[in-house]
Formats: C-alpha cells, structure tokens, sequence
C-alpha cells in the first residue's frame, strides 16, 4: 500500500442556485443551497485514500464549525489528519453561486494561507514514511517548497499539480519528481508558449520534473524513458460533473505511482474517468473496488 502525504487546501463549497443572479444591492430568494467539502489537498487526499492509499494531510483550518466538519469528513474517509492545524482565520470557503448555467465564484482562502514551513517541519515523521508527497498551490508557495525541501532531503518523490497556474521558480521545478498541470497550466508554469506542450513535455530540461499532463476527456501524455511522447488515452464515459476530475487523477497518480508511471496513469484516466459520471468533487470518487471493476469491464 503506497503512503502519500498531501500538502494542501481544505475548504468547504458553499453552493447557491438561484433564478436570476442578484444584482448589486439587491436580495432576492435563491431556489437551493448545499456544502460540499473541497479544496484541491483534501479533494486529493479523498482521492488516493479512496483507493487504498494510507494518506496524511498536512493543512490548516479554522476554528469554527466548518474546520471541525472538513476534519471529520477527512477522517471518515481513513485520512489521518493529525497534521492539520488549526489557523486564527476562519476555514477556507469558496462561495458558489449558480444559475442557468453560469457561475459566479468568490474564494476565501482564509486559513489555508496559514500553512506554513514549521507545519511541515511538524510533519517530519510523516514525510520520512511517505512514497509520494503531493502538493498543489492553493497553500503559500512558500510552504510548498519548504515541502519540496523536505522530500527531497528524505529521498522521495515530490508531486506538483501547479494549480491555481503561477508560474514556478527553478529551485522548485528542480525539486518536483512529477509535475501534473493541465495544458493552461504547463504553459504558465513553464512560460511556455500554450500550443508548444508536446515539445515541452518530450524537452523537460534536465534536472528537472518529468511532466504528466492531463487533457480532459482526452487523457494525458507524458515522456517515455527515451523523450519520446507517449499518450494515454482517456476512457470513453457520459461526463455528468467533471469537478475534480484533475484532484482524482492526482490522488491516483500518487496512490499508484509504484506500480510505475504506465500503469499509475492508466489507473489515474480510470479514475479520472470515473469521477466524471457523478456529481460533486469527492462525491465523484471511486474507491479501489469500482476502480478495479472498471477497468475489468475495459479489458
Ligand atoms: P483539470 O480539471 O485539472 O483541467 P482534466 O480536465 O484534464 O483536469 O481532467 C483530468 C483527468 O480526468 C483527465 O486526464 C482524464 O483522465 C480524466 N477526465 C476528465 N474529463 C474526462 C471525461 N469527460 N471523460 C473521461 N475522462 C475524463
């Protein structure tokens, strides 16, 4: 069973569907409103525990009531979360307005921004057990390289799935075993040119990450040990939500990624593929069981 740690933001959805979007000063009555726990670290998190993964979280919430709920549906789903911390600002929201169609969205990151290096230092145990550490940036750049630092210094695999797409300093890129951006986000972190990502891909300087890049519906392409690109199918589905269907893949990935990087993103568009048929993030998620049926029906 692969250990992962996961480095990165917890927040609850707040999602509010509504007739006609409000406008400035106005207050009229939405049709429904429901949580949904998020944020791309505890997403992926869910993720790879859902399919067998041992998983530590490392993040921060606040103390209020949606940080104890975020901790609890964490720790249902077998995530050990003794590394989450608790920050003074309140738990990361993102507050999802939809109608016909359209969206509005307005994220707090709140505690999230709290995260910091000494919390990884905290989680030093942790991190010396782990396979994969795997960090997305929605928490301070900072504490993902510090992070990065870490893996390092104890000789494992760093995964980055650069998302929300900055661009990424060479000290990072250096330390990052696997990067995992969609096509927008390779082009930023890299300050690439946006339709050049096969050549990126197969081109990777050297030190530097292998690139697995994920593109919808259409699966992923990375380099083989050679630099030649090689491209993994996606799996032909009815897509009812893609929410999350980049945390899955990730989650996947780094669940996976002993068995080889082959057959960890085979596994990684199965599961992408599967969370795509249901609605919400984490709702979407298979567990190993589903996943291993699946992929029996695809043989
Ligand atoms: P992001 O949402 O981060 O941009 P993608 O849309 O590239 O991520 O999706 C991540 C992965 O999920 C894809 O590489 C693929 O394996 C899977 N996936 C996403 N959308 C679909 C779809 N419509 N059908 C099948 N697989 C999908």
């Amino acid at each position: 069973m692969a250990r992962v740690v996961v480095v990165g933001s917890i927040n609850m959805d707040m999602v509010v569907t509504t007739d006609t979007f409000p406008r400035l000063g106005e207050t009229l009555f939405g049709t429904h409103f429901s949580t949904h726990p998020g944020g791309k670290g505890a997403n992926q998190a869910v993720a790879a525990a859902r399919l067998g993964a041992e998983v530590t979280m490392i993040g921060c919430v606040g103390a209020d009531a949606f940080g104890g709920e975020m901790k609890a549906t964490l720790a249902r789903e077998g995530v050990d979360i003794a590394h989450v911390s608790t920050g003074r600002e309140a738990t990361g929201i993102a507050s999802i307005t939809l109608s016909g169609g359209d969206n509005a969205i307005i994220v707090v990151p709140g505690a999230n921004h709290e995260l910091s290096p000494e919390d990884i230092d905290r989680a030093s145990a942790a991190i010396a057990q782990a396979d994969v550490v795997l960090a997305q940036l929605e928490v301070p750049y900072a504490t993902v390289l510090h992070a990065a630092r870490r893996a390092r210094e104890h000789g494992k695999a760093f995964f980055l799935n650069p998302a929300p797409a900055v661009e990424l300093s060479g000290e990072l890129l250096d330390l990052t075993t696997l990067l995992t951006p969609n096509e927008h986000e390779l082009a930023t972190a890299l300050q690439t040119p946006e339709g050049a990502w096969a050549e990126v891909i197969t081109r990777a300087p050297v030190p530097g990450p292998r690139i697995a890049m994920t593109h919808g519906k259409d699966g992923a392409y990375y380099a083989d040990a050679n630099g030649a690109l090689v491209h993994q199918r996606g799996f032909a589905v009815e897509a009812v939500d893609t929410t999350g269907a980049g945390d899955t893949f990730n989650g996947a990935l780094a669940a996976f990624w002993h068995l080889g990087i082959d057959e960890a993103v085979r596994r990684a568009n199965a599961a992408g593929a599967l969370s795509v048929t249901r609605a919400g993030a984490q709702g979407g998620m298979p567990t190993l069981a589903e996943l291993e049926a699946f992929l029996n029906t695809q043989a």
